[in-house]
């Protein structure tokens, strides 16, 4: 085992052991990395106390304060980058290069929060002669934060800087799979001098998630995975009165239209699908011909047989995830659909434990095939032929998720068009990955996001506070009117 055993995070101290422990494996090589503790009740028990405890002098630390140890944790994660890419990329098997830019995301992630005093202030008015209204944010309390596999670190930090400088403590549920990365960001912010108790960290699975959204000290809950378990965590978390917002899957749609530019498309679309071996809840997944882009569907397979899995394609997380995605291939296979690239049965010298699926593009999909519907979260592109473009926004709009949409085109009016009709929270007119960076906030619609909101920039605000407003009169003589 290449690390010690992990521990919960509770207090500023590594602690505990439980009855139940998970093998840590790397994607890229089968390594055996660690052990996750699968905790109980208790432990989260013992996490809300030390929150519960911190949250006081916490929340009446000023934000201005708050921030400065955000500023010192932005340069401890610039200064160990490249240690913490490698430890995101052994333990979730995507490439250095793409960890580094998790790590650079992280960092942006961090910028945003430094701002929050410049953009949280309250308003004031006043309402009527000598009497003043005022808004300020408080913050919630204990609040929690249910992270998926597929960035160890930026997903965590989508929620943690956020919620802990608005004044915060939070508890954290790391994925299972890729429970290393979150240890090493408690480290660092402890060492920027964040107060012991502020940010906790519970390992576990479905029961440490179930306590999370029965636990009546905790204020609110962000869940961020799977819209099955994202639906199951709302309904629980908000049947208990809690303040939720669960992200959960998705099936991005990329639209192709004639007159695209060829290269920028195709290199987009390659890189769209196979970015983080398609691992990513913006990857496109399927691609909608609309007209005759034979020449563009060319270059596409031609880009993606420049991916190699091992070299600048990372692994999938498991070989369970690997199985399940050579199957979707296979399946539309059967049915008619024609595998242009076939990434099945990869294997890479040296790393034969690793779980690797190569590029693949399947033409002649058509929208009643699974592998057209369903989430395959592997570097799989389906192509469906359509005449029109509202065919193709029929196609798109038919899906139950709303992540992202993006058009290719050099038409301003068909891609305004496209951004109306698109039942996507975020869309891309040629880009194939329409992610908004700070401060803009990152969120999709339909079965992508369950509650109000969005979970990072300037809508995470209205998330992790509640307004106070106050009424306040001074001047005795202020007249009486209708509302005193
Ligand atoms: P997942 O839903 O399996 O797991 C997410 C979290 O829920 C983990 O912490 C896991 O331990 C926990 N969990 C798993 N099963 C549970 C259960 N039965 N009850 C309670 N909790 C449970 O998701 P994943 O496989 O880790 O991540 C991939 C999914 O996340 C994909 O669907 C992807 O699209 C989605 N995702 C969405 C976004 C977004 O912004 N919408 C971002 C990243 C990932």
């Amino acid at each position: 085992m290449k690390y010690n055993v992990v521990q919960n995070y509770i207090n500023g101290k590594f602690s505990g052991s439980a009855d139940r422990y998970l093998d840590v494996i790397s994607p890229l090589d089968g390594t055996e990395l660690s052990k996750v503790p699968m905790s109980k009740k208790e432990d989260l028990d013992a996490a809300v106390a030390a929150a519960k405890k911190a949250f006081p002098a916490w929340s009446r630390t000023t934000i201005k304060d708050r921030v400065q140890v955000f500023f010192k944790f932005k340069t401890l994660l610039e200064k160990h980058l490249q240690e913490l890419a490698e430890l995101c990329s052994e333990e979730n098997g995507k490439t250095i290069g793409e960890s580094v830019a998790e790590i650079e995301k992280c960092i942006e992630l961090t910028e945003f929060a430094t701002s929050l005093p410049q953009l949280i202030t309250g308003e004031l008015l006043e309402v009527s002669r000598g009497v003043e209204c005022r808004t300020e944010h408080a913050p919630l309390g204990v609040v929690a934060s249910i992270v998926p596999f597929n960035f160890p670190a930026m997903v965590p930090m989508w929620t943690i800087p956020n919620a802990i400088a608005l004044g915060n403590c939070m508890i954290i549920k790391p994925s299972e799979k890729v429970p290393l990365s979150c240890g090493r960001i408690a480290e660092l912010l402890k060492e920027a001098g964040l107060p012991d108790g502020v940010f906790n960290i519970v390992h576990g699975d479905v029961e440490i998630v179930n306590a999370i959204c029965d636990h009546p000290e905790i204020e609110a809950v962000s869940f961020v995975g799977s819209t099955k378990i994202a639906k199951v965590v709302y309904q629980r978390a908000t049947s208990n009165y809690k303040r939720c917002l669960a992200l959960g899957g998705a099936k991005n749609h990329l639209m192709v239209l004639p007159d695209a530019i060829p290269s920028m498309t195709a290199q987009n679309v390659a890189a769209s699908m196979s970015g983080c071996a398609g691992q990513r809840c913006m990857a496109a997944s399927a691609m909608i011909a609309v007209g005759n882009v034979d020449s563009i569907i060319d270059k596409i397979c031609e880009e993606a047989s420049k991916i190699v899995p091992g070299d600048n394609l990372g692994a999938v997380i498991n070989k369970e995830s690997q199985q399940r995605i050579e199957k979707y291939i296979s399946e539309a296979e059967a049915a008619g659909a024609k595998v242009l690239v076939d990434g099945r049965n990869s294997k890479v010298k040296g790393k034969e434990n690793g779980t690797y699926v190569g590029p693949t593009v399947i033409d002649n999909v058509t929208p009643d095939m699974a592998i057209a519907k369903e989430e395959v979260f592997g570097p799989v592109i389906a192509i469906m032929r359509t005449k029109t473009v509202d065919e193709a926004i029929a196609i798109e709009n038919s899906n139950p998720y709303g992540n992202a949409a993006s058009v290719f085109t050099q038409n301003g009016g068909m891609a305004r068009y496209i951004i109306d009709k698109a039942s996507a929270g975020m869309v891309g007119v040629n880009v194939g990955v329409p992610v908004p960076r700070e401060p803009f906030s990152f969120g999709g619609w339909n079965d992508s996001k369950f509650g109000v909101g969005d979970i990072t920039g300037k809508s995470s605000i209205e998330f992790w506070t509640k307004l106070k407003k106050s009424t306040v009169k001074w001047n005795a003589e202020a007249g009486i009117n209708w509302m005193s």
